[in-house]
């Protein structure tokens, strides 16, 4: 099956999902990298260099700098002609291309598969990660977004893919890119990569005992910091921090759900964790059902404690 996958980039380097992304690419067959941007080469050289990968369509184009999902969306149908199968990552750029991409094609898409298990068979979560549902596609092409936390990384380097430059339709003029704010984390590694986490709910209180209590625990573990949507909604943290169904997917080696209840919609963004650690003064919150290590008592006793030993 030829496969064309969706490169995330910013023109000059690949974002780290891409390489989830070729990992569950290549179980369908060849991959062909497409790499649509402006001024791009350099981004088109790092992904000629994943493992895995056997081509890149370099599409260089003013149109293409800031990857609306309104112009690559043609320009992914037009190349869709020489592909039988689409992929992208469940990330938000990925989340807001594909459907387009099927629409234009008229077949369907197939959401976070979580694995490859034939040419048009899937697997994929359904009910917030609750039940596992095998799916099959009968569509002429298919249109696929990965759940990265269910695929090893492909290698950035030991590829050695040819480049070819491919053209589309451009500038559709249905949308404009106007500015972008990135959210500042400091040095702090980004949720979706980081190897730990410490999470925080709505037990923190406010933003200030948020920011008092969760943010040395992550700085002295070098920790990625999240947050249940209780905490996000309450003001605590921006919207980027929280985990869960209508949040990040993570799956880091440890988890830290410090004051989060473990509601099923937080639990299908983190319960892949490899291990997880709950700080709960309830014995029957049900975060302990999914916990490894499970501590029983008031927060703001044991995170200042526990922070100050390690
Ligand atoms: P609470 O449920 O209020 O839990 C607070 C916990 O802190 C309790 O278990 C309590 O025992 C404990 N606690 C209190 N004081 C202390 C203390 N001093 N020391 C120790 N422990 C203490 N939620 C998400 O997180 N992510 C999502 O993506 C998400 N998506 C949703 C989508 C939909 C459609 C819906 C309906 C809901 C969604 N939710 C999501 C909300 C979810 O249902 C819960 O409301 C939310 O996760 C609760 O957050 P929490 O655990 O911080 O707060």
């Amino acid at each position: 099956m030829n496969t064309l996958l969706l490169v995330e980039h910013d023109n000059t380097a690949v974002a780290d999902a891409t390489l989830n992304a070729v990992t569950a690419a290549a179980k369908l067959g060849e991959v062909t990298a497409l790499v649509a941007g402006s001024n791009c080469s350099a981004a088109a050289e790092a992904a000629a260099k994943i493992a895995g990968v056997a081509k890149v369509l370099k599409a260089d184009d003013p149109a293409y700098a800031n990857q609306l999902a309104e112009n690559v969306a043609p320009l992914v149908a037009q190349l869709m002609q020489g592909y039988d199968a689409f992929v992208a990552s469940a990330t938000t750029t990925g989340k807001n291309l594909a459907p387009r991409v099927a629409a234009l094609l008229d077949v369907a898409q197939i959401s976070e598969i979580l694995s490859v298990e034939g040419d048009n068979t899937f697997t994929r979560p359904i009910y917030a990660g609750n039940a596992i549902a095998t799916v099959k596609s009968s569509d002429p092409k298919l249109v696929l977004t990965v759940r990265g936390t269910a695929f090893d990384k492909a290698a950035p380097e030991g590829g050695s893919a040819s480049i070819e430059d491919v053209s589309g339709p451009g500038d559709t003029g249905l949308s404009t890119f106007v500015s972008q704010e990135i959210a500042q984390g400091g040095d702090r590694p980004e949720l979706t990569s980081a190897r730990v986490i410490v999470s925080g709910g709505r037990a923190l209180k406010d933003a200030d005992t948020f920011k008092e209590l969760i943010m040395p625990l992550a700085d002295k573990l070098g920790a990625g910091v999240g947050a249940s949507r209780a905490a996000v909604d309450a003001g605590f943290v921006p919207n980027d921090y929280q985990v869960g169904q209508t949040g990040k997917i993570v799956a880091p080696e440890v988890y830290f759900a410090i004051g989060i209840s473990g509601a099923i919609q937080h639990l299908a963004g983190m319960k892949d964790s490899k291990v997880i650690i709950a700080i709960n003064k309830d014995e029957d919150a049900p975060i302990f059902q999914v916990a490894d290590v499970g501590l029983v008592g008031d927060l703001f006793t044991i995170l200042p404690e526990l922070t100050q030993k390690l």
